[in-house]
């Protein structure tokens, strides 16, 4: 199996990076990860002011897959997730859902071992994430830290193993990259921090050839997610319902009145995440009533 090492890793999704390695539809990879510090926090006396934010949100790759052209949908098979077994997290002044009120800097080191995250004498069971993952995006260069179109630091807890990610491609190969592993975060991010660890993953990319999504679509076992984002969360669960409307027309012929109805019967609206400037949604509907092709359109729309 090709892998790469954690030193390949960029703090941007650009179409100007390098390739770190190349890969065919189907080809299984493994891609080393490194925590969402960088390493940098060696224990719970690490002043998390202190690090270098230079070397923070770090992704390995890119890795470029062969035939892989704008306009298609990038398929990326999450085969498996392996944990280092300690993780940390840290709260930040000014940083989180409780930014306003008065609090110190700090840093926990948690044990992880026998399939959970020991808090102190709490437990919480371990759910291996990736919490930034994407392609190069349709403009510019985008920091690791933030999340669009392209995927990015969205932080959505169900991009674990089993899931399948759909990304629209922007540049030629696509140049995934993913890292900011956690071993459990809930929905929300409430601190800003989950439990950050390094790990390995296993993945394998299919392409859908001349098929578009115009936001990433994570498949879990019974659902599709539309994960979106905006300056609010208004914003982002417009976003999100707008894109179902347009799969349930298209999947069922329904007029816009309809499919609008309908995602009030079936349709979850769940925080991914309220800690980056971007907030995060998913809508959450059951395969049974939509297919990934509904999602997908000929060349670029937004
Ligand atoms: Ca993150």
């Amino acid at each position: 199996m090709k892998k790469v090492s954690r030193s390949k890793v960029v703090y941007t999704f650009s179409p100007r990076h390098n390739p770190a390695e190349r890969v065919k539809a189907g080809e299984e990879i493994l891609l080393e990860l490194e925590d969402a510090f960088g390493g940098q926090v060696k224990d719970e006396k690490t002043a998390i002011e202190n690090l270098d934010w230079t070397k923070v949100n770090g992704v390995t790759g890119p890795v470029f897959i062969e035939d892989a052209e704008p306009g298609d949908t990038l398929a990326v098979q999450i085969v498996d997730v392996k944990l280092a077994n300690r993780g940390v997290i840290a709260v930040i002044p000014k940083q989180g859902v409780l930014k306003d009120r008065p609090f110190k800097a700090k840093v926990k080191v948690v044990p992880i071992s026998g399939g959970y995250v020991h808090f102190g004498k709490a437990k919480v069971k371990v759910n291996p994430m990736i919490g930034t993952i994407g392609v190069a995006p349709e403009n510019g260069e985008h920091p690791t830290g933030t999340l669009g179109r392209h995927g990015g630091n969205m932080d959505v807890k169900e991009i674990t193993r089993g899931a399948t990610l759909y990304l629209p491609v922007f540049a030629k190969g696509a140049l995934f990259a993913a890292g900011d592993l956690h071993a459990v975060q809930a929905d929300g991010e409430a601190c800003v921090s989950a439990v950050e660890v390094s790990g390995e993953v296993t993945l394998t990319f299919n392409i859908l050839k001349g098929k578009n999504v115009s936001w990433p679509i994570l498949e879990t076992k019974d659902c599709y997610a539309v994960l979106t984002c905006g300056d609010s969360l208004d914003e982002a669960c417009s976003w999100a319902v707008e894109e179902v409307v347009k799969a349930l027309m298209q999947e069922h012929k329904w007029s816009f009145e309809e499919a609008y109805m309908f995602t009030s019967l079936v349709v979850d609206l769940k925080i991914n995440q309220v800690v980056d400037p971007k907030k995060g949604v998913r809508a959450v509907i059951p395969k049974k009533y939509v297919s990934i092709e509904s999602f997908c359109h000929a060349g670029f729309r937004h």
